[in-house]
């Protein structure tokens, strides 16, 4: 080992690390600087945990002399993955090509790739993403004719999901007394041996066999032990049973773990994630060093004031508290909307004055608890035409038409794919139904093989004879451009797929607009074949794509950086940082979630989830909420959410949505009202001609008193009350 004789304060630095430590305090400095011993960084947000990840690395390779392939550092998202490289190097001024930096799973998959043989899979092994699991074991539930049919797929993936995390196959769980169990037990086997047949590996499943990798071969363990000397890990309060006992194994009795995280931003208990990691990581390697860091770089003092009183209701926490040297900056500001499409609304509008002072958009954040809010934003900023990206929802990979295409690329990869089979054997049509596709799935169980095989063995036999013709069709289809496309480069192939599979005509043909984004997005798949470069030259492009698309698919975006408003849930904006939040939908039921109500320790992680929104925004924080929400085609009427009573009232400041106006209006907007109603904002009305709506704003007197309502169907419209003769409801 070389000797730390670089360190501040030492006698001249035998390397200029002056680029390293240059932009850390004192307590980062210990932190990156710290001698090879276990480290844990514990720290709140924004106090420098990824920053100070990044300068360990870059000095464990330029003053510890240790190799980049001697590193093995694991982030949250491929998005966070990409930053941390690009960080590295860019502090070390050079690339760092051999250096491993990915996400649990990249990295799983990155060695079940290397090592399928040692890892029990075939060599072309697929990944499933969340949907196609479900489908698998739908289908797997419908083939088995159960006495009992009250089997709910969703629960039979949830079952399934949890024993891999928590490292346990079938065959430790088959004590269990209670009926269900077992039959979940019993199913969760079947759907392993479907699996197994299909060469498919689901996400649990690649840091399930990734573990058993290390448990099961004694010298690749030692290989990797011995390669990866130092292990970098963020966000580790959010590792679950599996990652850390993977970790764990990797590092031994010699590894270094420096390991980074906040107990008050773990948001993933629901998945399985373990706080307690945190609490036993120090008994778990002896003579750890642990590092507090209490000061915040990122937040104004009064952001920082609200985040620290919301979370001090926690009575779980390892206990710290931030603190900023910055000014206060501005308050809080929270608005109470009527309804979602009244919050969209006042969204974009301080948008559009933070860009027409001069902003960028991409600087701006919109955070809300769960996908579906993410709508009443996006019709809003259609409108407004502002650009934006939603993180996360339905993403690129996920699409139905991409699916389509990535199943016939699945099959020319691996024929025994069942449920990409399933998928494609009859679309476009071409006379497959579904009694065929039936008696190929009984015969494949009924012979323990794929559904490929089952229909080479019943063209023969089994099926009728224009069945079998069609079915004989579909083989030689994909056997043909398996072998017409061998040796084309990535992009050839997808084109080529997308055209002789008969996609792109089937979409043509649709001849609706959507038909037409259809085909558009199967073009766009073969321009992402065009950008994609493997890393690995042992497997075919095509494979490491496939895979790529799978793994992608739970974040993945398109690259397209232009300036862009930036809207995901708070899960996906952990460890990010925002000039200005919006932090949206903040009511009883919605956020905390009502899954949480009611149950004390669901409710702490929903404290914690609005801690680490809270703690995204650097300058200023919004708070809203509606009123009434329109939700999954329900209208509810809500109450604002406790977190908003939690912060201290002197840090915020209420938005009133018109400055001559105050709510509620207790008297009728005008007396001159034709009608005589008393119209307040707020107040839901008919018009004749557009339809239900609530009144949004009001203006002048008398016979002059214009309303402003937002109609349900038509929109927001401005009426003179006179002759608007609206209806009160
Ligand atoms: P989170 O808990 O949200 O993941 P974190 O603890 O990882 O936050 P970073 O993202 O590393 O915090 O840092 C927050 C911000 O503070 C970043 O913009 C970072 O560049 C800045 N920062 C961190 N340390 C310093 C420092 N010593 N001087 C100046 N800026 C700093
Ligand atoms: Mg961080």
């Amino acid at each position: 080992m070389r000797q730390n004789g670089a360190h501040p304060g030492g006698k001249g630095p035998a390397v200029d690390v002056s680029f390293i430590l240059d932009g850390l305090n004192e307590r980062q400095r210990e932190a990156v600087t710290a001698p090879e011993q276990p480290v844990l960084v514990l720290a709140g947000a924004g106090s420098g945990k990824t920053r100070v990840l990044v300068h360990r690395a870059a000095w464990l390779m330029r003053v510890q002399g240790v190799s980049p392939q001697g590193l093995l550092a694991v982030t949250f998202t491929n998005k966070a993955a990409a930053e941390m490289r690009g960080r590295i190097e860019a502090l070390l001024g050079m690339p760092a090509a051999n250096l491993w930096v990915g996400t649990f799973h990249g990295l799983a998959h990155r060695l079940l790739r290397i090592h399928w043989r040692e890892a029990g899979l075939v060599q072309g092994f697929q990944i499933l993403d969340s949907e196609d699991q479900l489908r698998l074991i739908k289908r797997m539930v419908k083939s088995m004719d159960l006495e009992d049919s009250s089997v709910e797929p969703k629960e039979l993936r949830a079952f399934i999901n949890k024993q891999k995390d928590e490292g346990r196959r079938p065959e430790h769980l088959e004590a269990y007394n209670d009926h269900t169990q077992r039959q979940f037990v019993s199913l969760y086997k079947t759907y392993e041996e479907t699996c197994e047949r299909s060469g498919l590996v689901d996400f649990a499943e690649l840091l399930l066999r990734a573990h058993e990798l290390w448990l099961n071969n004694d010298e690749l363990l030692a290989h990797y032990r011995n390669r990866f000397s130092h292990l970098l890990v963020d966000e580790f309060q959010d590792t679950n049973t599996i990652q850390y006992a993977w970790l764990r194994v990797l590092a031994g009795n010699s590894g270094l773990p420096f390991f980074v995280g906040d107990d008050d931003q773990s948001i993933y208990g629901w998945r399985g994630a373990r706080i307690e990691h945190l609490h036993h990581f120090a008994r778990h390697f002896p003579n750890t060093l642990t590092v507090r860091l209490e000061q915040n770089y990122r937040s104004t003092g009064t952001i920082l004031k609200a985040a620290n009183a919301l979370i001090a209701n926690n009575s779980e926490r390892m206990g710290k508290e931030l603190w900023t040297a910055g000014d206060d900056g501005e308050p809080i500001s929270v608005y109470s909307a009527f309804n979602e499409r009244d919050e969209a609304e006042f969204v974009v509008g301080r948008v559009r004055d933070w860009v027409g002072q001069g902003g960028r958009r991409d600087e701006v954040a919109v955070l809300y608890r769960s996908n579906a809010q993410s709508r009443s934003f996006e019709e809003a900023l259609i409108n407004a035409g502002m650009p934006y990206r939603v993180y996360g929802g339905l993403r690129f990979f996920e699409r139905a038409e991409i699916k389509d295409a990535l199943a016939y690329l699945r099959l020319i990869e691996n024929r025994d794919d069942d449920a990409s089979f399933e998928r494609v054997v009859n679309l476009p049509t071409r006379g497959i139904g579904a009694r065929s596709v039936e008696l190929l799935r009984a015969y494949a169980r009924a012979n323990a093989t794929s559904m490929w095989r089952a229909a080479g063995a019943m063209i023969g036999d089994g099926l009728t004879r224009r069945a079998a013709n069609a079915v004989h069709g579909f083989l030689r289809l994909i056997e043909s451009l398996a072998e017409s496309t061998h040796g084309y480069e990535l992009h050839e192939q997808v084109d080529t797929v997308i055209q002789r599979s008969g996609l792109i005509e089937h979409f043509e043909k649709d001849g609706s607009e959507r038909g037409q984004a259809r085909v558009e997005n199967l073009q766009e798949l073969v321009t992402a074949a065009r950008g994609f470069t493997a890393e690995d030259d042992d497997l075919s492009t095509l494979a490491l794509f496939l895979s790529h698309a799978a793994l992608e698919a739970g974040e993945g975006q398109s690259t397209d950086s232009s300036d862009c408003l930036q809207l995901m849930t708070m899960h996906s904006a952990k460890g990010l940082e925002f000039s200005i939040v919006f932090m949206c939908g903040l009511e009883e039921g919605l956020f905390p979630h009502r899954r949480s109500v009611g149950d004390a320790s669901g409710m702490e992680e929903e404290r914690r989830l609005c801690y680490v929104g809270t703690t995204r925004a650097m300058k200023k924080l919004y708070l809203t909420h509606a009123e009434q929400r329109r939700l999954h085609g329900v209208d509810n009427r809500s109450f604002p959410s406790r977190f908003i009573n939690e912060l201290p009232p002197e840090l915020l400041e209420e938005v009133r949505p018109s400055l001559s106006i105050s709510r509620p209006i207790q008297q009728p907007a005008s007396p001159a009202s034709t009608t005589g109603a008393a119209f307040k904002l707020g107040q839901r009305v008919r018009h004749g001609k557009f339809g239900d709506g609530i009144v949004l704003n009001c203006e002048g007197h008398g016979a002059h008193t214009r309303l402003q309502v937002n109609f349900e169907t038509e929109g927001t419209k401005w009426l003179v009350m006179a002759y608007a003769n609206l209806e009160v409801l």
